[in-house]
């Protein structure tokens, strides 16, 4: 077994269904987020045997490959918690205020995230981070997996915007996906990671 493995998710396929049909969802965890993962434990077996070897030709196109597939896997994992059949509605607390602070109101913020999630050129994400240097939460629209990012920011809340997210029951209808997604973002588990990036 490699160094990542792929997590259970925290409820039943069909769980999700009024954003996501049990269909997708199988097929995005059990073979989309398992291919980012096996694709991470070999590209670090890759770099394993460039060391080994002191071979070296091929690092650069390694190191982008272990970026891709570990970000994805991180990615993935972050948002299989982020959901939830209890979700939906809007947080409340210290992560309510400060979204209020950050972005004006719990609007502004959910229009910001849901235009950066629907308007993502080709495969990638929309993400509320923590930013760590300035003290903030910021939206930021991920290419791929790992590409536009701030280095330091720690997401909170992802929306997944590739195409095998939604394409099975939506089609090219992005914007419909995006708002079905509110309706089961689990905002317990959003506001942990928040009170876990400001104790850190
Ligand atoms: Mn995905």
């Amino acid at each position: 077994m490699g160094a990542y493995t792929l997590p259970d998710l925290p409820y039943d396929y069909s769980a999700l269904e009024r954003a996501m049909s049990a269909e997708i969802l199988e097929l995005h965890h059990s073979k989309h987020h398992l291919a980012y993962v096996n694709g991470a434990n070999s590209t670090l077996d890759q770099l394993a045997e460039a060391r080994d070897k002191e071979q070296f030709g091929s690092l650069v196109g390694l190191q982008k490959t272990l970026a891709f597939h570990l970000s994805g896997h991180v990615l993935h994992s972050l948002f299989w918690q982020n959901l939830s059949p209890d979700g939906g509605d809007r947080p409340d607390g210290a992560l309510a205020d400060a979204i209020t602070e950050h972005f004006g109101s719990f609007e502004a913020f959910q229009k910001q995230l849901t235009a950066a999630t629907v308007g993502v050129q080709g495969s990638g994400w929309g993400v509320l981070s923590w930013e760590p240097l300035g003290g903030r939460l910021i939206v930021e629209q991920v290419y791929d997996h790992h590409g536009n990012v701030g280095q330091g920011s720690v997401p909170l809340l992802a929306f997944d915007a590739w195409e095998h997210a939604y394409y099975l029951q939506y089609k090219n209808v992005r914007p419909d996906y995006v708002d079905r997604l509110w309706s089961v973002v689990n905002w317990q588990d959003v506001s942990a990671r928040y009170a876990a990036t400001r104790q850190a």
